[in-house]
């Protein structure tokens, strides 16, 4: 398989040169050439599969470099833990993605990313430095996917004063060749800076740089792999096999892009449906075929609050700039603070199901969908962190504390060490080249 920029001005790359650019040398998103079909017996025989099976048949698809077998052991130990498949009420189900270390579904795609960097520099001598810009899960997730890993230092760039405690706590206290460095601005303005940095020749010349944003292939591609799993659990459940609405709590449309590249791969899936917070840039988009980046909104889904989502022009580049088509296939709703924890509530009185935040814009996205008069089938909710993370909403919204589990309260009692400059790229760089 071959990765081209969305750009279309740099040369075709393998998966290996894609993941460790980061970015193309144009300042475009890599894409794969064409999305891979899997194979007939698999998606014939979905409930017959693992999620492991799953992963190791479709990273074999994007993937030429590494044999299978070191692909199967891979995935087998970036996921070292389950995503089960619940129902919640009559229509809405829920896909638990938050049982990896950091409670959040980033650690599936960075742990996959960082096993899959590490097999390729296991014989190479140079450092190579990871950027992460985070709105608040992203970089915990990267942190400790590559905490300890070698020839590896990652820099973790977020938003100072608008992350909660405990996401800073999560990805300030690694130490090691975890750096964390808090910037006095928006999260538009860290992820201006990775990008930044990343297209910055000089540095470039000086510096082994790599980003593992949601821009990096190496953690979008592995995301496809548990909408297969989630669409196969459901079929082993319900002894059915009708196509699936996703819903999927939305910011930098990482997670909704890896839905449509699992349909494209021939996953049954019938829609999807793209709910973002207030920050609806996306949602407008598909009602009106404007696009407009803007500012970013403080909401309570802060890992959400994205005002220029990065996949857009992958999904864009999928779409081939099809409006039409992509608003028939894909229905945005955008959801108030008031609602999401109006949403939490209800759950919680209804089947004593605590949601997070970013899972109620799901649910409650899902909701609006049924009552548009959605067609029948049932709707899967990427639920994308746990409610532990959020203590302070889920204490307003349903007035009792959720159970904080065990590596969240390791991390709240370690020093935190972060650098804390001004959004320039010139206070980056000093930190870069120390
Ligand atoms: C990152 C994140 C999202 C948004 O995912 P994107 O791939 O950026 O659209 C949603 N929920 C949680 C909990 C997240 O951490």
């Amino acid at each position: 398989m071959n990765y081209l920029s969305v750009r279309g001005q740099s040369a075709p790359v393998g998966f290996r040169e894609a993941l460790v650019a980061g970015l193309a040398p144009d300042g475009g998103l890599y894409v794969p050439r064409f999305i891979p079909k899997l194979r007939r017996d698999i998606l014939e025989n979905l409930p017959d599969k693992s999620l492991h099976d799953l992963g190791r048949e479709i990273a074999q698809l994007f993937i030429d470099d590494i044999p299978n077998d070191d692909l199967n052991r891979i995935v087998q130990e970036a996921w070292n833990f389950s995503i089960p498949l619940k129902q919640l009420d009559d229509r809405i189900w829920l896909l638990e993605l938050f049982h990896g270390p950091t409670l959040a579904f980033k650690d599936i795609g960075a742990r996959f990313m960082a096993h899959v960097l590490s097999h390729y520099l296991r014989r190479e001598s140079r450092q190579l430095s990871i950027m992460v810009a985070t709105s608040g899960d992203t970089g915990s997730a990267v942190a400790h996917g590559f905490f300890n890993v070698p020839n590896i230092n990652v820099y973790v760039l977020y938003p100072s004063g608008k992350i909660s405690r405990l996401q800073e706590q999560q990805m300030t206290t690694l130490g090691g060749n975890i750096h964390a460095v808090e910037v006095e601005g928006t999260f538009d303005d860290c992820q201006k800076l990775v990008k930044q940095s990343l297209s910055d020749a000089r540095l470039r010349k000086r510096k082994f740089l790599t980003t593992a944003n949601s821009i990096n292939l190496g953690r979008l591609i592995p995301q496809t792999a548990y909408y297969a799993w989630a669409v196969a659990q459901y079929q082993r459940m319900v002894g059915r096999k009708e196509p699936l609405t996703f819903v999927v709590p939305s910011g930098n449309l990482g997670n909704l892009t890896a839905a449509i590249y699992a349909r494209g791969m021939g996953i049954p899936i019938l829609r999807f449906v793209a709910a973002t917070n207030i920050n609806d840039g996306f949602p407008n988009y598909l009602r009106t075929g404007v696009n407009a980046s803007r500012t970013s909104i403080q909401t309570l889904s802060n890992a959400m609050d994205v005002g220029d989502p990065s996949n857009f022009a992958r999904i864009l580049a999928f779409y081939k700039h099809d409006w039409p088509k992509m608003r028939s296939e894909i229905e945005g709703v955008s959801i108030t603070d008031d609602r999401t924890l109006a949403e939490m509530k209800l759950t919680y009185e209804k089947t004593k199901y605590v949601l997070d935040p970013h899972t109620a814009v799901g649910v409650e996205a899902a909701r609006d969908a049924i009552k548009n008069g959605a067609r029948d089938g049932m709707f899967i909710v990427a639920a994308t962190a746990h409610p532990a993370k959020f203590p302070d909403t889920v204490l307003k919204s349903i007035g009792r504390n959720v159970e904080i589990p065990q590596q969240l309260l390791q991390a709240m009692q370690k020093p935190k060490r972060s650098t804390r400059i001004p959004a320039s790229i010139d206070q980056l760089t000093d930190i870069l080249m120390r």
